[in-house]
C-alpha cells in the first residue's frame, strides 16, 4: 500500500482502496444502504444475519457494517465474510484508518483482531456478535471454499447462502478476474430468494455477467464521482436446484459430508460443560438462542478441563496439511479471543517450546523460516536467546510463541458462561438417553434427574469420550481416552521462570512460586488415582528442559496432584459436526467400496439436529473456541468459518468414510 494525495493506494492495480474525502460516506451509501442494512439488522430477532463481500482491503466497507449492526441490533449475530487476496498488514491498516472518525472503536477492534500469518482463511471476533472471516485468496478460488457442492440438489436445500453481498475491490478495468461470469454464477449459488447485492460499478461487463447469473438488477444514483450504482436481488429462480459443475471443487466426490438444514432453533441443549461444551453454548447464546447446559458434576470444568493451569499452545508445521492449517487459524483466533473478548487472567508472559529430539529440532528451524515474516507469532530463537527469555539455561535453539500464555480452564468455562442470560445450567445432571420424536421433531433427553421439560430442537455432544454411551454403537469414532497427570509443586527454582516451558512435558508457574509441571500420557487407563510413579515421570520431563530444572527438580515441593482423561481421534483432528447415521450412511455409500469416483448424487445421511464437538485431545484450550464457532455457524444454517476441506478434515463421519473408501466391511 502506498499513498497518494493523502488516499489509500494500490500501485500494482494502480487504483485507490478509498477516497479521504467521503470515502465513508460512498462505502455507506454504496454497500449498507445498497443492501437495505439498517433496516434488515434491526428486523433480526435471532441466528446469523450473513455478510459477503469480495474485496476486503482497509476492511472499511465491515467496520460500516459492524458500526451498523450494533447500532440496530441488541440480539443476533452478524457473520461476515469477506475475500482478499492481497491482505494489508496490521500497521497498513492502523494508517488507513487514521481518517475513519466515525469508525474509530470497530477499526480498533479489527486491528487487534488482524491476525500476523494472513493464510489460508482466519476467523475473528470482533465483538461478541460480530464474527469476521477473511478468505486470503482470489475470489474464484475462495468462492469454491463455500460452496458445499457443485452437484444438483436432490434433497433439501444444503448449501448455506449469504443474506447480502457487496462486490467491492478494485474497478473491473484494473481487476477483471474479480467480476468474471464465473464468479457471478459462484455468487448466484451462494444466494437465496431474498438476498440482495450492491456494488459501486455499473460496467457493462458487471451488468450482464450478474444478469446471466439471475440476478434482477436496479441502477441507483451516483455518489462522489459514480454518476450511477448497483444493487441487485437474487429472486426465485436463484433459489432453484444449482446446475452441475457450476463450479470446479468437489465434482468428483460423493457429497457425503453435507447435511440438510435445519430450522433455526428454539432451544439447544449442550450436554458437557467443559471447554467444548461452554464454548459452544457461548458462542450460540451470542446468536441469540436459548440454551440448556448439562453436566453430570455440580460444576462447570471438573473433567479434562479441571486442571488449575493449561497451555494455549499448539503445534506449527513447515507443511500445509489439514492438523497444521486448523492449529494455525485455531492458535490466531484462540489467542484474540481469550485475551480480548474473555478478558481471562492470564499473564500472557510467552511460551518457548523446546524441541524433543534431532527431528524435531529441523522441523522446528523449517517453521521457523515458514513464518520469518511473522515474529509476533512464531520465531526460531538461539539457546541465548531463549535462555534470556526463559530465565533460565536452555540447550538449544526453541520455538517461541510471544503471545502464548497458560491459563486456568475452569476460570474459563466459568467466564464463558457467567452473566448469560440465554444460558441456563444443569449441573448434577446426568444424560443418559436421547430420543429423536419425529412427529415434534425435537430430541428428548433422558436424565437423571428427570427434566420438567426434556425436549430439544437440537443437541450438542460436548461429552468428551463420554459421547459413545449416547450414540448408536456401530458408529466409527476411533477416539482413544488417554489417562494424564499433573503435579503441583513449590521451590525458589520455579521464582526465575520467566515464561512457559514446554518440550516432552511442561512447567508452567504461576508467579509465586508453585507451578504447574506435566503431563503423563497413559493410554486406555480409565484408573482416577493419583500415582506415585506418574509424579517421578512428570519431574523427570521438567528436569530434560533446563540443566536448573535438572538439578532442582528432585527439590521441588509437592503440593498436589490431579489426574483426568484426554479423549482423542485417531488422527489427533477434533471430532465436529453432524452425528452420522450409521445404516443409512452405509447403503449410500457401500459402492464407494469398489470405485471412489463414482457418480453418487445422493448427500450424507444425519440425526437431523444432532452435533458433536469432542476428541480436543492435549490442545482443547487452542481447538475449542473455533470449533465451537463451527459448530454455531452450522446450527444457524450460515456459512462456516472453516473452510469445506477443514470441515471434512475434522467431520464426524470421516473414519466411516474411510472405512468404506478402504473396502472394510461394515
Ligand atoms: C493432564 C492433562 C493436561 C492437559 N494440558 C493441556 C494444556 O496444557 N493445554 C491444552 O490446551 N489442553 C490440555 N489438556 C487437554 C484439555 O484439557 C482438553 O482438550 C479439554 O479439556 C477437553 O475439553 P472437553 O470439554 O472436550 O472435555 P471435558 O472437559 O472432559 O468435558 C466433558 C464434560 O462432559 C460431561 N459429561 C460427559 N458425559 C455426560 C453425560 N452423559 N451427562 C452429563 N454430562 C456429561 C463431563 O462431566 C465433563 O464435564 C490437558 C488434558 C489433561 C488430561
Amino acid at each position: 500500500m502506498e499513498w497518494r494525495n493523502g488516499a489509500p493506494f494500490n500501485p500494482q492495480f494502480d487504483d485507490v482502496y478509498f477516497n479521504t474525502e467521503g470515502g465513508i460516506e460512498e462505502s455507506d451509501y454504496v454497500f449498507i444502504q445498497g443492501n437495505d442494512l439498517p433496516r434488515r439488522f434491526s428486523a433480526l430477532e435471532r441466528g446469523s444475519f450473513n455478510v459477503l463481500e469480495t474485496g476486503f482491503g482497509t476492511g472499511l466497507n465491515f467496520l460500516g457494517c459492524a458500526h451498523q449492526f450494533l447500532a440496530n441490533n441488541q440480539c443476533a449475530h452478524l457473520n461476515f465474510i469477506s475475500i482478499e487476496a492481497f491482505p494489508l498488514t496490521r500497521d497498513e491498516l492502523a494508517a488507513a484508518h487514521q481518517s475513519l472518525e466515525h469508525y474509530q472503536r470497530e477499526a480498533k477492534w479489527l486491528q487487534q483482531a488482524w491476525p500476523s500469518a494472513c493464510d489460508d482463511t482466519q476467523t475473528m471476533i470482533i465483538h461478541p456478535r460480530i464474527t469476521l472471516t477473511v478468505i486470503f485468496m482470489p475470489v474464484e478460488q475462495a468462492l469454491e471454499q463455500l460452496i458445499v457442492c457443485a452437484q444438483p440438489q436432490t434433497q433439501a436445500w444444503v448449501q448455506p447462502c449469504f443474506d447480502a453481498i457487496m462486490l467491492d475491490g478494485f474497478s473491473p478495468a484494473k481487476n477483471p478476474d474479480m467480476w468474471s461470469k464465473e464468479v457471478m454464477q459462484q455468487l448466484a449459488v451462494l444466494s437465496h430468494s431474498n438476498t440482495t447485492l450492491a456494488t459501486f460499478s455499473c460496467a457493462r461487463m458487471v451488468r450482464d455477467h450478474l444478469q446471466s447469473a439471475g440476478f434482477s438488477l436496479s441502477k441507483r444514483r451516483g455518489i462522489n464521482s459514480k454518476r450511477e450504482v448497483l444493487a441487485a436481488k437474487a429472486g426465485e429462480k436463484l433459489a432453484q436446484p444449482i446446475s452441475p459443475a457450476t463450479t470446479r471443487s468437489s465434482q468428483h466426490e460423493a457429497p457425503w459430508w453435507s447435511f440438510p438444514s435445519q430450522p433455526l432453533p428454539q432451544r439447544v441443549a449442550v450436554i458437557g460443560a467443559g471447554l467444548a461444551g461452554c464454548q459452544t453454548a457461548a458462542r450460540l447464546a451470542a446468536r441469540g438462542i436459548a440454551v440448556s447446559l448439562f453436566d453430570r458434576h455440580a460444576a462447570p470444568a471438573q473433567a479434562a478441563s479441571g486442571n488449575p493451569q493449561g497451555v494455549l499452545y499448539t503445534k506449527f508445521s513447515h507443511r500445509k496439511e489439514p492438523l497444521s492449517d486448523l492449529a494455525l487459524q485455531c492458535y490466531q483466533f484462540a489467542q484474540h479471543y481469550y485475551r480480548h473478548q474473555l478478558d481471562i487472567s492470564a499473564p500472557w508472559s510467552g511460551v518457548l517450546q523446546l524441541p524433543k529430539n534431532d527431528k524435531d529440532a529441523t522441523l522446528q528451524r523449517l517453521v521457523g523460516q515458514r513464518f520469518i515474516q511473522q515474529p509476533e507469532l512464531v520465531q526460531l530463537v538461539d539457546q541465548a536467546e531463549a535462555s534470556k527469555l526463559s530465565g533460565m539455561t536452555i540447550r538449544s535453539n526453541a520455538l517461541w510463541f510471544p503471545q502464548g500464555t497458560w491459563m486456568t480452564p475452569p476460570e474459563v468455562c466459568r467466564q464463558l458462561i457467567a452473566n448469560q442470560r440465554l444460558i441456563t445450567t444443569h449441573f448434577n445432571t446426568t444424560v443418559a438417553q436421547l430420543d429423536f420424536c419425529s412427529d415434534r421433531q425435537q430430541w428428548a433427553l433422558q436424565s437423571q434427574p428427570t427434566l420438567d421439560s426434556p425436549h430439544f430442537d437440537q443437541v450438542v455432544l460436548c461429552t468428551a469420550y463420554d459421547a459413545h454411551a449416547l450414540l448408536d454403537p456401530l458408529l466409527p469414532l476411533k477416539t482413544r481416552t488417554i489417562r494424564g497427570q499433573i503435579d503441583r509443586v513449590q521451590g525458589d527454582i520455579v521464582r526465575q521462570l520467566r515464561t512457559t516451558l514446554t518440550g516432552e512435558g511442561y512447567i508452567a508457574a504461576d508467579g509465586d512460586g508453585t507451578a504447574t509441571i506435566g503431563a503423563s500420557f497413559v493410554v486406555d487407563d480409565l484408573d482416577p488415582a493419583h500415582r506415585l510413579e506418574e509424579s517421578a515421570h512428570n519431574r523427570h520431563l521438567v528436569a530434560q528442559l533446563s540443566p536448573q530444572l535438572q538439578a532442582e527438580h528432585a527439590n521441588l515441593t509437592q503440593l498436589d496432584a490431579r489426574v483426568a482423561f484426554r479423549c482423542a481421534s485417531a488422527d489427533y483432528l477434533p471430532i465436529a459436526g453432524p452425528v452420522p447415521q450409521y445404516r443409512e450412511m452405509v447403503e449410500t455409500f457401500a459402492p464407494l467400496r469398489k470405485n471412489r469416483r463414482m457418480d453418487i448424487r445422493n448427500y450424507g445421511h444425519y440425526q437431523p439436529g444432532l452435533w458433536l464437538n469432542i476428541a480436543h485431545g492435549s490442545k482443547g484450550l487452542n481447538s475449542t473456541p473455533m470449533v465451537a464457532e463451527m459448530i454455531s455457524s452450522m446450527i444457524c444454517n450460515a456459512p462456516s468459518p472453516l473452510s469445506q476441506r477443514l470441515q471434512r478434515a475434522i467431520h464426524p463421519a470421516r473414519f466411516l468414510m474411510r472405512d468404506i473408501f478402504r473396502g472394510v466391511s461394515l
